[in-house]
């Protein structure tokens, strides 16, 4: 399999290239060159597969000879050993034809551990096959980072610098990235928000003598291998619940746009996905591009569910790029405008296909809280600020109640305590892995949102490992 960027401009990777280059040089994200497509003979026979094997299965045409099969496997089986749930991500009923999918039972509690545990293992993989070192920059909003942390930590010849917004982050996200003492991790708090700090590392991606220099690579939702890990959960939710042969809805809280791509992924597979329902919070970009067609930038505001205060949907140009027929120089004019301007429209035709796939709803933290009491009340469930959004998305957008609605759950509430405990009046029971986490001493250092000064910090730091 080939792999092809967004803008049209960047020469076509294998997926071992692909994984340890992260963004186009372009300026796009790299999609598969074709969808592989299964029949529903090939997804029945995934019914009985355990977590590990559905992933090699899905994967395998996205790695094509990248990886043996032996290799893949255990690359797959040792990424979901340090889940502690067997089912990997199970699945609750919430109400008629409503379920909930726990995506938070990696080491980070948090859904993002299912793509990134797998990373570790490709980076690790292709890195010692190569004998090569590189350098990971990362920006996050909170769980990306110590999920990329927990995913690398330790690997030989990498070395991760992940920037989050100083003080923008809650002190659990914090201290989960901040407690990890290996050498080869590097906690950097910028002064800004998360969107600054991904302009960072866009900036240094785009700065190609620096690229080339430390070998940079990218774990953040633009990785396509990422995606690709993500896409295997909703074989397995359609799986649980009668797929092939009935269709789900899904319902994501989004910021990013990845999980929801790996959903559209799955159904360019095969995968029977009737409905694609979205939710966010007050930073509501997208909720408002699904009414208007207009993708208009505003400031990020802070709210309860910090994972999704975003106004950049990254991996949204992979849909467009998808929903306009492939269309690359639209989308390098359209992501040209946006850079400009801070904004675009899409044309009525393309807006009507992506109106089509997609429904939308915003939730702002008021609405959230009532929400995440309602659950609780009606269900006896804990469910965390993003997953809620999800929730309440579902109710609110799905058309067909004959068809099952899978929310997904992106975090467990114990990371989000602060805004889950007034809402429902009880303790969060804290899980044992956090525990530790909480107590020990953190370590990371904060600097301006000067790009200057994070690529000089950066080449000390490996300066001094290499020297
Ligand atoms: C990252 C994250 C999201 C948003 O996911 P994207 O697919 O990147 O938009 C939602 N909830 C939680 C808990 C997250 O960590």
């Amino acid at each position: 399999m080939k792999y092809i960027s967004t803008r049209g401009q960047a020469q076509s990777l294998n997926f071992e290239e692909v994984t340890l280059a992260g963004l186009a040089r372009d300026g796009g994200l790299y999609v598969p060159e074709s969808w592989p497509v299964f029949s529903v003979q090939e997804i029945r026979e995934m019914r009985g597969l355990s977590y590990p094997e559905l992933v090699v299965t899905v994967l395998r045409p996205f790695i094509g000879d990248c990886v043996d099969e032996q290799t893949l496997q255990a690359m797959a089986k040792r990424a979901y050993a340090n889940f502690s749930h067997s089912a990997i991500a199970p699945i609750k009923q919430l109400d008629t034809n409503l379920y909930f999918m726990e995506l938070f039972q990696g080491p980070t509690l948090a859904f993002k551990d299912f793509a990134l545990q797998f990373l570790g293992q490709l980076f690790e993989h292709f890195l010692q096959k190569r004998g090569e070192h590189c350098t990971i920059v990362g920006a996050t909003s909170g769980d990306t980072g110590s999920a990329a942390i927990e995913a690398v930590r330790g690997i030989k010849g990498v070395e991760l610098f992940m920037l989050h917004p100083n003080g923008r982050v809650s002190s659990v996200q914090r201290k989960q990235m901040t407690y990890v003492e290996d050498e080869n991790i590097h906690n950097i708090a910028i002064e800004g928000h998360f969107d600054d700090c991904q302009n960072l590392v866009k900036a240094m991606f785009n700065d190609t003598g620096f690229r080339d220099e430390m070998n940079l690579s990218a774990v953040n939702s633009i990785n396509w291998a990422r995606i690709a890990a993500q896409v295997v959960y909703y074989f397995r939710a359609a799986l649980s619940l009668g797929g092939p042969d009935r269709p789900i809805n899904v319902s994501v809280p989004t910021g990013n746009f990845g999980n929801i791509f790996a959903a559209y992924v799955a159904r360019q597979m095969g995968l029977p996905i009737e409905q694609f329902i979205i939710g966010s919070n007050r930073n509501d970009i997208l909720t408002r591009f699904f009414s208007n067609g207009t993708m208009s930038q505003e400031s990020v505001e802070a709210s309860l569910s910090p994972s999704m205060d975003i106004q950049i949907s990254s991996n949204f140009e992979r849909y467009l790029f998808e929903a306009s027929g492939r269309d690359a120089g639209q989308i390098a004019r359209l992501m040209d405008e946006f850079k400009l301007k801070g904004r675009f429209s899409v044309d009525p035709v393309l807006f009507d296909t992506i109106k089509q796939q997609f429904s939308a709803y915003r939730l702002d933290d008021e609405q959230t809280r009532a929400e995440i009491a309602r659950v609780y009340k009606e269900t006896g469930e804990i469910v965390d600020p993003h997953s809620v959004i999800g929730i309440a998305a579902a109710r609110a957008c799905s058309v067909d109640p004959a068809i099952p609605v899978v929310c997904m759950g992106t975090a467990d509430p114990a990371k989000f305590a602060e805004a889950v405990e007034p809402a429902i009046g009880v303790k969060v029971p804290y899980p044992a892995r956090l525990e530790k986490v909480l107590n020990a001493e953190e370590h990371f250092d904060v600097l301006e949102n000067d790009l200057d000064e994070v690529q000089g910090f950066i080449r000390r730091k490996v300066g001094q490992v290499s020297t």
